[in-house]
C-alpha cells in the first residue's frame, strides 16, 4: 500500500555502516532503518547469535519460560530502574501497554485521575490508542481515538505543566527526552528534573518514551539518565532487537504488581531470537565499550556539523540533538530539503528528513572518524552546489 513515500532504491545487503543496492552501489547509512540498526549491519556478534539461537528454537509463547528474554529483562533493569519488564514486538505496542497500565493504575488511586499529558509535536506510535498521544497532524486525522483526555504542553514551559497537573489531575505524562519525529528537539535536563519533581508532588506517573532515544542512541543507555531522574515507566523498542522486532515497557517495582494474568498479552513477544540479539546488543554496547566509543564519535560529528553550519549560516540555522540523534535545521522550503536529501542519496548517503525541513541524522554508534569526514565533505558539496543553482 502507498503508506510511505519511498526513496527509489532497493537494498540487497549491508556491511558495517554501509548498505549496497542491487547494482552494488554503496550508501553510508545515517538512517539506520529509523534509529534501529545501532550497531550497523552484519555485525559479526549479531550474526553469531542469530545462528546459535536460530538453531535452538525460534518461538515459545509466554506460557513457558524463555531464557534469553529473562536474561535480557534482568539486564534492562540493571541499566535502568528496579522493576519489571513487559515485552512487545514494537514501539506502538509499548505505548499501548503503557496506556493500559496507566488506566489500571489510575483506578487504584484514592482520588480519580484521568488523562495523559504529552508534548506538542510528540510521536508515540500509530495504533488507535497511540495516535491520540501523537500530536502531529497527518497521523491522527480521520481516525477514531480513545476518550482518554490528552493535554498538550509546550516543551520547557514548567508553569503551564504545573497548571495542568493542578487543575486537570491527569494520570500520567509521557515524554520523549529528545523529540524525534517532532524535529529533534532535546529537552533540557532541568526540564526533565522539573517534570519528575512535579510528578511526585501531584501523584502523576512519569513515563519516558525511549523508543527512539534509548539503547545508547544519545550517549547514555537511556536518554533520561542525562538528567539523573527516576521515571515510573520506560518505553523501549527500535534499537534493542539488533534489527529484529522487539520492544516493551519497564515499570518501577512499586507498581509492577498491577498487571495480573489476563490484563495484557501478546503471542510473539518476546521472540527468543530478538531477545538473544538484544543481549548481544547490550554485550557490544556495554561490555565491549561501543556505547562509550560511539558517544565520543558522536561528539566529533556534532563538532564537525557545527563547523559546517558556520560556513553556511543562512542555509543551516541550527544543529541540535544528542549523541547519534542529530538534526540540521534547514532554512529552506520543504521541496528544497527533499531535493538535497535525494542528491545525497545519489551521492551515496542515506539521511532522513523530519518536520519537512530538518535533516535528521541517526547514524549507528559504530560510525567512524573517516566516515564523518566523508559525510561532511558530501554535505558541504551539496550545500555549495545548491547555493550555486539558487544564484542562477
Ligand atoms: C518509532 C517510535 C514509536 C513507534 O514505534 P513503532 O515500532 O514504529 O511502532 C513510538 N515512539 C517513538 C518516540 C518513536 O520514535
Amino acid at each position: 500500500m502507498s503508506t510511505y513515500g519511498r526513496l527509489p532504491i532497493v537494498i540487497e545487503r549491508g556491511e558495517g555502516n554501509y548498505l549496497f543496492d542491487e547494482n552494488g552501489k554503496g550508501y553510508l547509512d545515517l538512517f539506520t532503518g529509523l534509529a534501529v540498526n545501532i550497531l550497523g549491519h552484519s555485525h559479526p556478534k549479531l550474526i553469531k547469535t542469530l545462528t546459535e539461537q536460530g538453531a535452538k528454537f525460534l518461538h515459545i509463547s509466554n506460557v513457558f519460560y524463555n531464557k534469553p528474554a529473562i536474561v535480557l529483562a534482568e539486564r534492562l533493569l540493571k541499566y535502568s530502574i528496579k522493576g519489571k519488564v513487559f515485552f512487545t514486538n514494537s514501539g506502538a505496542e509499548a505505548t499501548e501497554a503503557t496506556l493500559k497500565f496507566v488506566h489500571k493504575w489510575s483506578k487504584q488511586q484514592p482520588e480519580e485521575r484521568l488523562g495523559i499529558v504529552v508534548m506538542k509535536k510528540s510521536f508515540h506510535g500509530r495504533t488507535l490508542g497511540a495516535i491520540k498521544l501523537t500530536r502531529q497532524p497527518g497521523v491522527y486525522q480521520d481516525f477514531p481515538v480513545t476518550d482518554t483526555p490528552v493535554y498538550e504542553v509546550k516543551p520547557h514551559d514548567i508553569a503551564a505543566l504545573e497548571h495542568i497537573f493542578q487543575t486537570k489531575k491527569p494520570a500520567a505524562i509521557i515524554v520523549e527526552p529528545v523529540l524525534g519525529s517532532g524535529g529533534i528537539v532535546p529537552l533540557e535536563a532541568s526540564y526533565l528534573q522539573a517534570i519528575s519533581k512535579l510528578c511526585q508532588t501531584y501523584n502523576v506517573l512519569c513515563c519516558m518514551d525511549e523508543i527512539q532515544t534509548g539503547i545508547g542512541r544519545t550517549g547514555m543507555f537511556f536518554a533520561y539518565q542525562h538528567a539523573g531522574i527516576k521515571p515510573d515507566i520506560i518505553l523501549f523498542a527500535k534499537g534493542i532487537g539488533g534489527g529484529l522486532p522487539l520492544g516493551g515497557i519497564i515499570v518501577a517495582q512499586e507498581f509492577s504488581h498491577l498487571f495480573q494474568p489476563g490484563d495484557h498479552g501478546t503471542t510473539f513477544a518476546p521472540s527468543p531470537l530478538s531477545a538473544a540479539l538484544g543481549n548481544t546488543v547490550i554485550d557490544v554496547l556495554i561490555e565491549d565499550g561501543q556505547l562509550e566509543t560511539g558517544s565520543k564519535i558522536a561528539n566529533k560529528l556534532y563538532e564537525e556539523l557545527t563547523r559546517l553550519q558556520s560556513i553556511f549560516p543562512d542555509l543551516v540555522t541550527g544543529i541540535r540533538g544528542k549523541g547519534m540523534m542529530l538534526g540540521l535545521v534547514m532554512n529552506l522550503k520543504a521541496p528544497d530539503v527533499k531535493f538535497i536529501q535525494h542528491q545525497l542519496l545519489e551521492e551515496g548517503f542515506m539521511v532522513d528528513v523530519t518536520q519537512q525541513t530538518i535533516i535528521r541524522l541517526l547514524p549507528p554508534l559504530t560510525l567512524t572518524s573517516d566516515e564523518i569526514t566523508v559525510l561532511i565533505g558530501a554535505l558541504e558539496q551539496q550545500f555549495q552546489s545548491f547555493l550555486k543553482v539558487g544564484e542562477r
